[in-house]
């Protein structure tokens, strides 16, 4: 079942300068393949649009901020069962709960600051491609 997912590198891991780190570990997983990809600072409305789902919460308006405070790297991997596989790499959302071996396991702390988005449906995927890479087919 080949798909596609929308990943987001945080700004805290391009500050940390994590960028190979955790783009290699999603490139090493067989038979994925990286389709798009661009480091860029994400304005307001393209945040408004990814996390609307989230608009209201107390953490709302501090990830806001935290998401436009430096570049973020966009992009598109496609492969076998990658939406649930990179939320595996990922891990849980709470770094320290996320186990040893994930990305956010291994180099999080801070729940805001943890590392990596990646689509959490099939659903989601599409919509958030839409809004990061408008013209990918
Ligand atoms: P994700 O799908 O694992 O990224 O988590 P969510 O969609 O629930 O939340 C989106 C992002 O908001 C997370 O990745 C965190 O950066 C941040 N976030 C979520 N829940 C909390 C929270 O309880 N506190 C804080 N400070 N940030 C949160
Ligand atoms: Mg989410």
């Amino acid at each position: 079942m080949s798909q596609r997912t929308l990943v987001l590198l945080k700004p805290d891991t391009v500050r940390r300068g994590l960028i190979g780190e955790v783009v290699g570990r999603i490139e090493r997983k067989a038979g994925w393949s990286i389709t798009a990809l661009e480091l860029r600072t994400l304005d307001r409305g393209t945040l408004e649009q990814h996390y609307a789902e989230h608009v209201g919460r107390p953490f709302y308006e501090p990830l806001m901020d935290f998401m436009a405070s430096g570049p973020a790297v966009a992009l598109v991997v496609e492969g076998e069962r990658v939406v649930e596989g990179v939320r595996a790499l990922a891990g849980p959302t709470d770094p320290i709960a996320a186990a040893p071996g994930s990305i956010r396991g291994d180099f999080g702390t801070i729940v805001r600051e943890n590392l990596i988005h990646a689509s959490d449906s099939e659903e989601s995927a599409e919509r958030e491609i839409k809004i990061f890479f408008p013209g990918l087919a």
